[in-house]
């Protein structure tokens, strides 16, 4: 049953998420001082301008490079020199190919290319990753926690949120802007994707939100992997959800309460009408918790 129901919810998203490239437009936003987000299709882009180049964080899907250079060509006349990868997955970072090609530097958490370079079994969504080509992975791999860097007119910070949305996480915190890119760490698309099969869990996304929290005021831009500017008190409520509901889960799988049995009693209704998406639905957030605790 579980695999049917995987399967029900993951392939109409694939399906669609592969088809329309010619319609995709490219819009940028301003978000504060020199910092912009480019939404597409995939997850939202960072953009970073400086006079002598240009840092993108993430780079969507590698049909869009073209469109994204122009996008960012509105912008500035520099050329783009950096990408920082938030995480492993594809919406994120699959433009890397096409960039590296243009000599472009990829920063990402040491994990990204650890999952790049390594077929695995996804067996909670029931799909073989595949490894990716060399081309494709991160230039530069961050061995650490946390790292600073001046550039471009700015003073910022990477971050990594171990074992939230995927086990690779790191978010950008621009100080001087006062603009957070969270990356899939944080997003408006109702209930959060929890990649456990790559090392995502409940415990380390509820830890990414408090990081989040620690960092920002009620004036931070806070620009999520998917959705619109977000402030504080969206954290704040996803967080609580997240509390909450983990507790829910956790409560039935210590009584011994199989994941087959646990569906079918909905324990999350009163957080459906709020928090079920096309995405991940109410069940599949279940099953994503139950897993990854
Ligand atoms: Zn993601």
């Amino acid at each position: 049953m579980k695999k049917l129901l995987i399967q029900l919810f993951f392939l109409p998203l694939l399906a669609q998420a592969q088809s329309g490239w010619d319609n995709v437009q490219i819009k940028v936003n301003p978000v504060a001082n020199n910092i912009y987000y480019l939404e597409g299709r995939g997850g939202n882009i960072g953009v970073l301008v400086g006079s002598e180049g240009v840092l993108l964080v993430d780079d969507q899907f590698a049909v869009l490079t073209e469109k994204i250079t122009n996008a960012v060509k509105e912008i500035s006349d520099a050329p783009i020199t950096y990408i920082i990868n938030t995480h492993y997955h594809g919406d994120h970072m699959g433009g890397n190919e096409n960039f590296r090609k243009q000599n472009v530097s990829i920063l990402a958490h040491k994990n990204v290319k650890a999952r790049l370079s390594t077929t695995f079994e996804d067996k909670i969504r029931n799909v073989t990753q595949k490894a990716k080509p060399e081309g494709a992975w991160p230039t530069m791999d961050i061995p650490f926690n946390q790292m600073g860097l001046k550039l471009y007119d700015e003073d910022f910070e990477i971050i990594h949120l171990p074992a939230s949305h995927t086990d690779g996480d790191m978010m950008v915190y621009f100080k001087k802007a006062n603009v957070i890119h969270t990356g899939d760490a944080f997003v408006r698309y109702g209930f959060p994707f929890i990649d456990a099969a790559a090392g995502g869990s409940i415990d380390g996304f509820i830890k990414a939100q408090e990081t989040i929290l620690s960092l920002a005021d009620e004036n931070t831009k806070i620009i999520p992997g998917h959705g619109g500017i977000s402030s504080i008190e969206h954290v704040n409520e996803l967080l609580t959800m997240l509390k909450e509901t983990r507790e829910i889960i956790a409560d039935h799988k210590n009584k011994g309460v199989a994941l087959e049995d646990l569906i079918p009693m909905n324990p999350l209704k009163d957080y459906h009408d709020r928090w079920n998406g096309s995405f991940i639905t109410t069940d599949l957030f279940v099953m994503l918790v139950y897993e990854s605790l």
